[in-house]
């Protein structure tokens, strides 16, 4: 990463190329909510398969499932999201203006005594006086059916997990499974958050990706090590974050939640400095036993061999997947001095590269865009990627697009192609450029 990128230099890079958009920009936008672009959409999906792929595929114990956005209220009512879920706020009472009052006081505790005494003397960023801090419940309320009533209130889920939990004995049973075992799901949530801000950082609808490991009490502190060893190998090994961008957190009794035994999580050195990216919480085993309190419903687990009957503790492991394409944006970005020039690369993982190669042809004559068109299609069958096709302007803007996307491959047909049947390889962070066989092309590419 370049020292010098700010959060103005990502987001103008993420609008010009097409990763993230203002949510209904013609409208001036809406605060908290993003869209994702042609590039942002690629770049996700490859976050959200290669994360699938090392949880639910390289684990023959953890499954995953695709719960509903809304559930029924008790859910929530029991995971205790309807008293709790709230962040202190304070307002600016000139103009109305809302902040996270352990934001404005630079802190990490959330108790209000403790914030009142921080921000007696404090101004609003505006310069104005600020109300004492209150709570704020942050969960998204609807209305089902036709009569918009206190009976016909749901709330849209403010984290996946909630559904992890409530389909903890069908996974069990329809899997056959014994301890340990874990339940994975990707999925949209949503937070009505005091203020959303720094760019897709805190957002209003974000997606996350959870894991939640039902596991022996006896085993907290070994399933603890190990999701939260696989949290940073995920991110250093899959994605090739530098380590130097990242640090772990431990936290305190007063930030903790209060049923967690233990939790740290990953930070990332973001434009706007070291933050939260992916928490590994010990939940203890209060999911299971809220929801048999409040369902009614056995959630225990009896384990055959040693004729033990309880509930199952939780490991939980929980990324944003807006903040990880936000991290791996960061950690990619480079500027470079080529030829008195500076070269704007995205050194992305190949693996999660919004495009994998792209295919240039050198000129618009009608040979070479038949050979090229024919690269192009047999490699796009051949090997699954995302490939582009680009005819369009001197080659040296297309590798600089190309650069800036951060597609690890550029490979361009001229004349010689249709005499040699080779092609020009061009490596995204070497430039070193190689003549390939367009047989060999495919095996040519080091994408895993
Ligand atoms: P924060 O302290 O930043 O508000 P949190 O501790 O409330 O986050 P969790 O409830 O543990 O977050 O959510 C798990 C993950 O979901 C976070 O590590 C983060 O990656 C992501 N996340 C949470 N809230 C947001 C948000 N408003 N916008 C984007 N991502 C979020």
């Amino acid at each position: 990463m370049s020292k010098e990128v700010t959060l103005e230099t990502l987001t103008n890079l993420a609008k010009r190329r097409g990763f993230v958009f203002q949510a209904s920009e013609i409208y001036n936008g809406l605060a908290g909510f993003w869209d994702y672009g042609p590039y942002g959409v690629e770049l996700v999906n490859n976050l959200k398969q290669q994360w699938w792929r090392a949880v639910v595929f390289e684990n023959r114990e953890i499954f995953g499932v695709d719960g509903a956005i809304i559930q029924n209220p008790r859910l929530w009512k029991a995971s205790g999201h309807i008293a709790g879920f709230s962040d202190p706020m304070v307002e600016d009472l000139k103009n109305g203006k809302r902040y996270r009052a352990d934001h404005l006081a630079g802190t990490d505790s959330t108790d209000l005594n403790v914030l009142s005494e921080l921000l007696k003397d404090k101004k609003s960023p505006d310069g104005n006086q600020l109300s004492e801090p209150r709570v704020f419940n942050m969960m998204m309320k609807t209305w089902i059916g036709p009569v918009e009533n206190d009976s016909s209130v749901a709330y849209l889920r403010p984290e996946t997990a909630g559904s992890i939990f409530t389909n903890f004995e069908n996974v069990r049973e329809t899997t056959r499974s014994k301890l340990p075992f874990g339940i994975a799901q990707i999925g949209k949530a949503f937070r009505n958050e005091i203020s959303p801000r720094d760019f897709i950082f805190r957002v209003r609808e974000l997606e996350q990706m959870e894991m939640q490991y039902f596991i022996h009490p006896n085993d907290q502190q070994k399933q603890y090590e190990r999701w939260r060893e696989f949290a940073w190998k995920f991110l250093t090994e899959r994605l090739g974050i530098s380590e130097e961008n990242m640090q772990w957190h431990e936290h305190e009794d007063q930030e903790r939640a209060f049923y967690a035994a233990a939790a740290h999580d990953i930070y990332f050195r973001f434009p706007h400095g070291f933050k939260e990216l992916w928490g590994t919480h010990n939940r203890t085993n209060y999911d299971l036993t809220c929801h048999m309190q409040e369902s009614g419903k056995d959630l225990t687990y009896f384990d055959e061999a040693t004729r033990e009957r309880f509930t199952p503790n939780v490991i939980e492991s929980s990324v944003g997947v807006g903040r990880m394409m936000m991290a791996v944006l960061t950690n990619a970005y480079t500027e470079e001095e080529v030829n008195g020039e500076t070269r704007v690369v995205l050194k992305i993982a190949p693996v999660i590269a919004p495009v994998k190669v792209a295919i240039l042809p050198l000129s618009k004559k009608p040979e070479l865009m038949t050979l090229s068109d024919k690269v192009y299609t047999n490699l796009v069958r051949s090997t699954g990627y995302n490939i582009e096709y680009d005819e369009t302007q001197s080659i040296g803007k297309r590798y600089r697009r190309q650069d800036e996307i951060g597609t690890p491959y550029c490979v361009t047909v001229d004349f010689e192609s249709l005499n040699d049947g080779c092609v020009t390889v061009r490596e995204r962070d070497t430039m070193q450029q190689t003549r390939v066989k367009i047989n060999d092309l495919e095996s040519h590419l080091k994408i895993r």
